[in-house]
């Protein structure tokens, strides 16, 4: 694969991510998919899905868990109710990431992601051992299957995240870094954490936001890529030095209003091509 493909977070029928003919018209050549439900998550499904694919032109290159009951409302919301944290619904999402990764072996993609959630920042909470046990217990199950699981980053400072991927100790376990992430939680600055966690870095989301007034307690705003905090070229540089070379994948989650989000995704791959050209 060339250096830096494009890519955009996409979903077959799961309501997040555009739909497969947005990412044709804007000429993307690689998706990250947003697993789909239960139901579509058959080797039919997974073989129509591939054929459309392949006349497309495009490539999955990961493909992302996300689970019933989770919402992104608030930061307070996002700790009651996303990936594995939640003790509540920690089995059966388990299982669920599991089939998951399962349907993306029927796809032929080898890279499974998921947010974990917000993995307690002490090491002696009980809670914090939990997840490091059921992280374990996917990366084994992918590792079945010839794959890697990626970490979305953003909820934890790069040093948590070094740490929890160090007591996870598991091969197959790497970063999907999303710069935006780290300002709209206030995790820390994303190019200060992109050179603490790059080393672990196999996938990241080209995605923009700006800080809040309350880092870390009320939600940064995302907006279009080129636009926020992050300084898109910085970011594409110090992956350039770390030696990143997979995708760059757009990620603006605005899925109530398309038009806005076909155009503003657009844009992103035009930036990105700049600084493709720019930077090489
Ligand atoms: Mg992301």
């Amino acid at each position: 694969m060339e250096k830096w493909p494009i890519g955009v977070f996409a979903s077959i029928d799961a309501g997040l991510g555009v739909k497969l003919d947005v990412a044709h018209e804007l000429g993307i050549p690689t998706i990250q998919l947003h697993a789909p439900q239960k139901k579509t998550r058959t080797p039919d499904s997974a073989q129509a899905f591939l054929d459309r694919l392949r006349q497309l032109g495009i490539t999955i290159t990961a493909v992302f868990g996300g689970f019933e009951g989770e919402s992104y409302a608030d930061i307070p919301t996002v700790q009651k109710t996303v990936g594995l944290v939640p003790p509540e619904t920690r089995a059966e999402r388990t299982q669920e990431m599991k089939e998951i990764a399962d349907f993306a072996r029927l796809l032929g993609v080898d890279v499974v992601a998921l947010h974990v959630g917000f993995v307690p920042h002490d090491r002696s909470d009980p809670l914090y051992g939990e997840v490091v046990a059921v992280t374990r217990e996917i990366c084994d199950h992918c590792q079945g299957n010839n794959q890697r699981l990626h970490l979305e980053t953003g909820q934890e400072t790069a040093d948590t995240l070094l740490q929890f991927i160090a007591d996870v100790d598991r091969d197959n376990l790497f970063i999907n870094f999303d710069p935006a992430n780290m300002i709209l939680y206030g995790s820390g600055d994303p190019i200060e954490a992109l050179k603490k966690v790059g080393h672990l870095v196999r996938s990241v989301h080209c995605k923009d936001g700006k800080w809040s007034q309350r880092p870390g307690e009320e939600w940064g705003a995302e907006v279009p890529l080129g636009e926020g905090d992050v300084d898109i070229e910085r970011f594409l540089r110090t992956l350039d030095e770390l030696g990143y070379t997979g995708p760059l994948t757009i990620e603006r989650e605005i899925p109530q209003e398309p038009e806005r989000q076909k155009a503003e995704i657009g844009r992103g791959v035009e930036l990105l091509n700049q600084l493709k050209a720019k930077i090489g």
